[in-house]
């Protein structure tokens, strides 16, 4: 039962900060910072699909780790079921790792080449010391199963797969602990197209099947649009939009979120002719713009885009953007 907070958010994330200190020279003094992750406020409600989509750098690996609790923040807090998990000691946190599992972007580098397939699944079991050696083949063979593989190649090696199956094996090793929450980090990002739709539609079914809350992380709008029940845009370490996917695709406010699904391949010919999509690269972190960290791209830039930030607000239905298009409120928070 939730101590505080709302009982169908299952992760709160409030002002969530990650800098990181960039040295140089021969004495390694700081001569900068990377704010991968600056002030993110959010919150994952139970058995959704939150998308998290924003351009390669933006942070959102970052905001995976840090709720994982795999890297401290360097300010902000984060509740898991209600608990600040930052309060927790590592005793206290073993349970609740178990709670929350990851899926790699790479399935290639994520599996140890040296293991076979029934011992990496099981690595979660062995590592919390759940059953018998016996039973945890038994788990395996069901959670291969269960994704898709034939259990009776559970003694072979990750090279002897495809790339879609490799996934599988890292979507079975998620499950081992029958986790809540599973970021996934760019799952699809590394497949064929092809494959993408069939992996998409199976962590589909298991969040049904396990009641599964998933983040899902993507630099691609398209990828995220048939699976998330929201979406949230990052650019630069911020949130700048936050919507119900229907309402997001439908109505995209942030000038970022509309170039992003400009960006996006259109199945419809007609369209293709007013495609803008973004022009310039995503500025260095370490060194990003003043103001809205998106001015310097955004073809609606005004004077106040470059001196302050505005706040994240609400703009209709559930509907957050962080634009001064519509209001001029600062964040004085950032
Ligand atoms: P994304 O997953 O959106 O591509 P990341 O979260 O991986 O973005 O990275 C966000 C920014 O933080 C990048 O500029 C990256 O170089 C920087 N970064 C990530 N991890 C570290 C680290 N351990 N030390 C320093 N900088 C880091
Ligand atoms: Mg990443």
């Amino acid at each position: 039962m939730a101590q505080n907070g709302n009982a169908s958010e299952l992760v709160v994330l409030k002002k969530v900060k990650k800098h990181y200190p960039v040295t140089g020279g021969v004495f390694r003094r700081q001569v900068g910072t990377v704010k991968a992750v600056d002030g993110v406020s959010l919150a994952i409600r139970r058995g959704e699909t939150l998308g998290l989509v924003g351009e390669s750098g933006c942070g959102k690996s970052t905001l995976g780790r840090v709720i994982l609790r795999l890297e401290r923040p360097t300010s902000g807090s984060i509740l898991y079921d209600g608990r600040d998990i930052l309060a927790l000691s590592r005793d206290e946190m073993r349970p609740l790792r178990r709670k929350m599992q990851i899926i790699f972007q790479d399935p290639y580098s994520s599996l140890n080449p040296r293991q076979t397939v029934g011992r990496i699944i099981s690595e979660g079991l062995v590592i919390h010391g759940v059953g018998t050696p016996e039973e945890r083949m038994d788990r395996v063979r069901y959670l291969m199963n269960v994704v898709g593989l034939r259990p009776e190649h559970i003694n072979r090696y990750p090279h002897e797969f495809s790339g879609g199956q490799r996934q599988r094996i890292g979507i079975a090793r998620a499950l081992a602990l029958q986790p809540e929450l599973i970021i996934c980090d760019e799952p699809v990002s590394a497949l064929d197209v092809s494959i993408q739709a069939q992996v998409i539609n199976l962590l589909m079914d298991l969040q049904e099947e396990f009641q599964l809350t998933y983040l899902f992380v993507s630099h691609d709008l398209s990828v995220v649009r048939h699976i998330s029940d929201r979406v949230a845009v990052m650019y630069l370490g911020r949130i700048v939009e936050l919507a119900d996917k229907k309402e997001l695709y439908r109505n995209p406010l942030h000038p970022y979120t509309q170039a992003l699904l400009e960006a996006a391949p259109l199945p419809d010919p007609d369209r293709k002719k007013e495609r803008k999509g973004l022009t310039g690269d995503l500025p260095s972190p370490l060194n990003p713009p003043s103001g809205c960290h998106f001015h310097p791209r955004c073809p609606k830039a005004m004077e106040q885009c470059r001196k302050s930030v505005p706040v994240l607000k609400e703009k209709g239905d559930r509907h957050w953007v962080r634009c001064f298009l519509y209001g001029d409120e600062v964040d004085e928070s950032l």
